[in-house]
């Protein structure tokens, strides 16, 4: 194991070479600000506007791109990774001259081949494992950053040593660097950010929900989850002591309960599921499908943020972040949060109760501002009223509104419309009622039936009569579901996601078909 640290490192290396930092944002402007303040030779290249100001108002030179790389030996790419091929060739690789050295602050962009670099020049990483904000705060207190780097073409003969030196000049030697690939440091950070996050976010949003539709009170469940502080202060620890040696900063029962409990948490599937993923990164798919993504303008990474902010989880959070404030909660907050919850299932109330008897009385009502956040706190992660004993279809009534639903989904318009330029199929399995329904968009036209395609979907959907009934009657929406394992999802997720685009049209011909089939009422 090999850990740079400050004394394998030597400034020296870079004395009477300038270094180019292009790009002046996040990692742009702390990088530069620290290797000033190491004392070494740095000029700012950026396009004329704001973040070229306030270079300039921190006092550095700063020059056109292809100007300041013409004029470095060293040349920091701090742009983002989706300009960075555009930028790289056509103003800086022009103004490189033998013997200088590109230096990448991630190893996306070269390990997915999407970038073209010269052969005469030194190619390095240093990618600090830090936000920007974070890699001067901590160069200024002292403490430095952890940072990977990596040697991808070594023309000097100077290569590491060079990327050592620049790594103590923005301080992270003095916290320590590991040497990688750039195809390594690429994948960790993919890894990171599609496994490792989202199960846990997982982990944290089925807390919520269970302990919400049991019962305890929303405020309560998020501030003991997540909002109180205590699990990034925890973490903090972890990063610190270690995993296993931060236990003991809880207590006994703490320790003990959660090594005896934490075995059942140990599930096969999520090792398949991150092998799943490491896959499609180390493949490239990943990398291909982002960058198709980024030529259509974002379509989808613009839905799923909107889908994010539409679950009850974010204006929860906001709620809660007022309250804890104590500043009144804006009214769109509010908004159609305020209806009564609805009836809780007879299993989540007798969860409930049971949870309550073991809970010291409720405090008299809160009034004002609390109680109204109090209020809507519950309406918003109530338990959705899907399986209202008023609404629920028979079996039989089911068939009957989705041989409908299929029938008119078939001829409507608006699903034609959207089925222009598409071709897949989406399977609907309803296991408790032993249906299956499917719709196939292709190229305009509609075929919606009930049974099993053929050809297999693209897309498989799994749930219950009464989830979809309220999915499809819009009264549960599918994202919440998603999370609380109602509705499971087998497939290719950019596709399933982009049936959301015709989430409203989907409800309306449902409505229509339940309406004719049932009755409004039912
Ligand atoms: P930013 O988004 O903060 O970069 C903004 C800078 O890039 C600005 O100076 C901006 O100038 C310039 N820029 C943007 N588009 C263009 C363009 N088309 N042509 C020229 N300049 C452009 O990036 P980050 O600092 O977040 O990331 C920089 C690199 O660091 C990336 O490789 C990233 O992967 C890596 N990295 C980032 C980390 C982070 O925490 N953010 C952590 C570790 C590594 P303008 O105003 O002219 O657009």
């Amino acid at each position: 194991m090999k850990v740079y640290r400050d004394q394998d490192a030597h400034l020296e290396v870079l004395q009477g070479k300038r270094i180019a930092v292009i790009g002046y944002g996040n990692q742009g402007r702390a990088q530069a600000l620290n290797l000033r303040d190491s004392g070494l030779d740095v000029i700012i290249g950026n396009r004329e506007d704001e973040y070229r100001e306030r270079a300039s108002d921190d006092g550095f030179e700063v020059l056109p791109i292809a100007v300041a790389a013409t004029q470095a030996e060293i040349v920091m790419l701090l742009i983002p990774d989706e300009v960075m091929s555009d930028v790289l060739r056509d103003q800086i690789v022009p103004s490189l001259s033998e013997g200088d050295a590109l230096v990448f602050a991630s190893g996306y962009t070269l390990a997915f081949g999407q970038v073209t670099v010269p052969d005469y020049v030194d190619i390095v990483l240093l990618a600090p494992r830090m936000i920007g904000a974070g890699v001067r705060d901590k160069y200024v207190a002292g403490t430095g950053f952890p940072s990977f780097t990596a040697v991808h073409q070594d023309r000097s003969g100077q290569a590491r040593s060079l990327v050592l030196a620049l790594a103590k000049g923005i301080g992270s030697t003095r916290f320590g660097v590991v040497e990688v690939s750039f195809a390594q440091e690429a994948e960790l950070d993919l890894f990171t950010e599609q496994c490792f996050g989202p199960a846990f976010g997982q982990v944290l949003t089925t807390s919520v929900d269970l302990l919400v539709e049991l019962g305890y009170p929303p405020e309560a469940v998020l501030l003991e989850l997540y909002m109180s502080g205590e699990l990034s202060y925890t973490m903090a620890k972890i990063a610190e002591m270690g995993l296993v040696e931060q236990s003991q900063l809880h207590s006994t029962t703490s320790q003990y309960g959660s090594m005896t409990r934490g075995m059942r948490f140990i599930l096969p599937e999520l090792r398949q599921r991150m092998q799943h993923g490491l896959d499609d990164i180390r493949s490239g798919r990943f990398a291909e499908e982002w960058a198709a993504e980024q030529t259509a303008g974002c379509p989808t990474l613009e839905m799923l943020r909107e889908s994010a902010r539409s679950l009850p989880l974010y204006r929860l959070e906001q709620q809660l972040r007022h309250a804890l404030r104590g500043e009144p909660i804006p009214e769109e907050l509010l908004e159609a949060t305020e209806a009564p919850p609805a009836a809780p299932t007879d299993e989540a109330k007798v969860a409930s109760e049971e949870a309550l008897r073991s809970r010291p009385a409720a405090p008299a009502a809160p009034r004002g501002m609390l109680s109204r956040f109090l209020a809507s706190l519950r309406g918003l992660l109530a338990p959705a009223p899907a399986a209202a004993p008023s609404g629920a279809l028979s079996r039989r009534q089911l068939e009957h509104v989705l041989q409908r639903f299929c029938a008119l989904a078939s001829q409507d318009p608006a699903l034609q419309a959207f089925s222009h330029g598409r071709r897949f199929t989406s399977h609907y399995v309803l296991g408790d009622a032993g249906l299956d329904f499917y719709m196939r968009f292709a190229d305009g036209a509609v075929e919606s039936a009930l049974g099993v395609p053929v050809p297999a979907a693209e897309v498989r959907l799994e749930t219950t009569s009464d989830v979809l009934d309220g999915m499809l009657s819009g009264r549960l929406n599918a994202m919440r579901a998603a999370m609380s394992g109602r509705l499971q999802f087998k497939g290719e997720a950019k596709v399933a996601m982009s049936q959301q685009q015709v989430q409203a049209d989907l409800v309306r011909v449902y409505s229509q078909a339940r309406g004719e089939v049932v009755g409004t009422d039912a």
